[in-house]
């Protein structure tokens, strides 16, 4: 089952031509998820070959520029291209007013539905659920209200062992009991344990998206054990000091946050424009979590355990 994430951008603020700014396409069971979307982010889309029309969702974590630009223009090639296809945007309040009026100014009447969702909670909250996975939107500590994103498959059904059900004689409706945990009783009244019939199914995985925040120890539960954690680093440790100020993590900060939520991988985002290598930042986090990567525009990165 399809589970990953191509980064779109991975730099903070200001785009430069390695890093543009924030956006995420997560794909997984079929669906497009877009996370974030700063300026440019549909040429982005297009240049590692992503149909537009294929994003069924936008999640917006916060309103500053970098991570929400994009999003105008993206609708309006939408539009332009003919999508009659509805979409959905979870962003915070003062998103829909924002697209709303450019739209109202540019004489812009999309052909298409655009359901706004506001995210407005003081705790992690349930945004999505659906058969395969569930999506948790959580706030976390920046200078405008701002959003993570936990996106986890579902507990997966146990799995028929083979030549269970030839062997079984065992109905459609008899396979999906079994499969939902069931004991299941034959015509003749024997009984076949559930352990006969079935096996573990395979650990359901998940990803975590925190950009932007500042350090803040209370995200730990909230990723706990995650697959793949992405997790912003704007700055390095010697500037702490700003990153506290300006409410951004550093690349030490983010690492800890890895190491002390158990997560599987961790990747850094948002990189400063000031660094035009990010090796420094990739050595400082694996001192403190060795399975750090940074995110590169381009990439595919799989949610695997
Ligand atoms: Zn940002
Ligand atoms: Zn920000």
């Amino acid at each position: 089952m399809e589970f990953n994430v191509l980064v779109l951008g991975s730099g903070a603020a200001t785009p430069t031509y390695a890093r543009r700014c924030s956006s995420q396409l997560v794909s997984i069971c079929g669906t497009r998820i877009l996370i974030d979307c700063g300026e440019g982010s549909q040429n982005q889309l297009r240049k590692y070959h992503q149909k537009l029309q294929n994003v069924k969702m936008v999640l917006i974590s916060h309103l500053h520029g970098d991570h929400f630009f994009g999003l105008p223009g993206l609708l309006s090639t939408m539009h332009l291209l003919g999508r009659t296809e509805p979409i959905t945007v979870y962003a915070p309040s003062g998103g829909r007013e924002a697209i709303e009026l450019l739209f109202s100014v540019s004489g812009t009447d999309l052909r298409f539905p655009v359901e706004f969702k506001v995210l407005d909670f003081a705790e992690p909250t349930v945004i999505l659920k659906e058969r395969f996975y569930n999506i948790t939107a959580f706030p976390m500590r920046h200078s405008l209200p701002c959003y993570g994103f936990l996106i986890a498959e579902e507990q997966p059904l146990l799995n028929l062992k083979p030549m269970s059900r030839i062997r079984y004689n065992l109905s459609n409706v008899d396979c999906v009991r079994a499969k939902q945990g069931e004991d299941i009783e034959l015509e003749d009244g024997t009984i076949l344990k559930n352990s006969e019939l079935t096996m573990p199914p395979r650990q359901p995985r998940s990803y975590a998206y925190c950009c932007d925040t500042a350090f803040d120890e209370s995200l730990i539960p909230i990723v706990h054990g995650v697959d793949l954690l992405c997790m912003e680093s704007t700055f390095d440790e010697a500037f702490k000091a700003m990153a506290e100020e300006r409410c951004h993590c550093t690349a030490s900060q983010a690492a800890t946050i890895a190491r002390k939520a158990e997560v599987r991988r961790l990747m850094l985002t948002h990189f400063s424009a000031r660094y035009r290598d990010v090796e420094p930042l990739i050595a400082e986090a694996r001192s403190i979590f060795p399975d750090t990567m940074a995110a590169e525009d381009g990439l595919t990165y799989q949610i695997e355990k």
